[in-house]
C-alpha cells in the first residue's frame, strides 16, 4: 500500500494555515509518496456574493502557479497532483466542467457542504428537516456526473450532532454505497473527522455504521487526510486510520485516476 493523501487545503480558502511549500516538506518527512491538492474550489456565481470558506476566483491563478511549481521543484521526492475539492452546484456544473478543462485539473474530489449553491447558505454539515434528504440527493447525482475522483466525508450529515442515526440517515447511507458501487466512485475515509472523533469520545465522521454499511457493497474506501494545516499531515494519523478502516470489509486503494474532463464534456455534447 502506497502512503498517499488528495486532500490538502491551503491558506487561501481563509480556514487552512501554513505555505504550500511546508506542506509540500512535511509530507515528504511523513513518508507520504503522492500529495494531492484539492483546495475549497473557486466559483463563478452569477450574483455578487463572497463565499468566506474557498478562495475566489482571482486566487485561482495563484494557487495553480504555486501548486505546479511545487511540482516539478519536488519531482524526484513526491509525486504532486493539482486538483480542487468542490460541491455539486447544478446551475454551476457546466461552468466547472469548462474551469477543469481550460485549468487542466488533475481531480475534483466531492465535499457536498452545501445545498443547491453556497449562495443559498444551506450548510450540509448536520443538517436538518428536508435538507437530510437533500444531502443524500445531492451526493447521488453528484457522484453519477463523473467529475468526481471520490466522495469525501461521505458523513457529513452527522457533523455536530454526536453521530445519533436515524433510520433516515441510515437508509442514506445505502443509497451512497450502492452509487458508489454502482458509479465506481470511491469513499473517503476522513482522518481530520477522525481526529475530531478521538477529541470528542464518539463519532461523527467517520462513523463505523457508515463502514459497516459500505461492507455490504462493492465500493472502494480511500484515506483523505483533509489537511487543514501541516500538523494533519502526520504519518501517526495516517497509519491510525488505515488501521481503523482495515477493520472494515472494504477494499481500501491508494490513488485515483485522473479524470479526462474533456472527455465528459464530448460525451455531455453527444447526448
Ligand atoms: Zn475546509
Ligand atoms: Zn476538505
Amino acid at each position: 500500500m502506497k502512503q498517499t493523501n488528495f486532500h490538502t487545503h491551503t491558506s487561501r480558502c481563509h480556514h487552512a494555515f501554513g505555505n504550500d511549500e511546508e506542506f509540500v516538506r512535511t509530507a515528504i518527512q511523513n513518508g507520504f509518496e503522492v500529495l494531492g491538492f484539492s483546495d475549497h474550489a473557486c466559483w463563478k456565481y452569477d450574483s455578487d456574493f463572497v463565499a468566506h470558506m474557498r478562495m475566489k476566483l482571482d486566487e485561482f491563478d495563484d494557487y495553480k502557479d504555486s501548486v505546479l511549481y511545487l511540482k516539478d521543484r519536488y519531482k524526484k521526492q513526491i509525486e504532486i497532483r493539482f486538483g480542487l475539492e468542490a460541491e455539486y452546484f447544478p446551475k454551476y456544473m457546466d461552468w466547472l466542467l469548462d474551469f477543469c478543462i481550460e485549468n487542466e485539473i488533475d481531480y475534483l474530489i466531492f465535499g457536498n457542504h452545501y445545498y443547491g449553491t453556497d449562495e443559498d447558505h444551506f450548510y450540509l454539515g448536520g443538517a436538518k428537516g428536508k435538507y437530510i434528504k437533500g444531502y443524500f440527493d445531492t451526493c447521488v447525482e453528484g457522484m453519477k456526473t463523473g467529475m468526481y475522483a471520490y466522495l469525501a466525508h461521505p458523513e457529513l450529515i452527522l457533523r455536530s450532532t454526536g453521530g445519533v442515526i436515524t433510520p433516515e440517515i441510515e437508509e442514506g447511507f445505502h443509497r451512497i454505497c450502492k452509487t458508489s458501487q454502482d458509479y465506481n466512485v470511491p469513499l473517503e475515509f476522513n482522518v481530520l473527522g477522525m481526529q475530531h472523533n478521538l477529541r470528542m469520545g464518539y463519532e461523527e465522521y467517520p462513523h463505523s455504521r457508515f463502514w459497516q454499511i459500505a461492507g455490504q457493497y462493492d465500493v472502494k474506501a480511500i484515506i483523505g487526510m483533509d489537511a487543514h494545516e501541516v500538523g494533519d499531515l502526520n504519518k501517526k494519523w495516517y497509519d491510525s486510520a488505515l488501521e481503523k478502516l482495515s477493520e472494515f470489509d472494504v477494499e481500501i486503494i491508494d490513488d485515483i485516476p485522473s479524470i479526462n474532463y474533456k472527455k465528459i464534456k464530448e460525451n455531455k455534447i453527444k447526448v
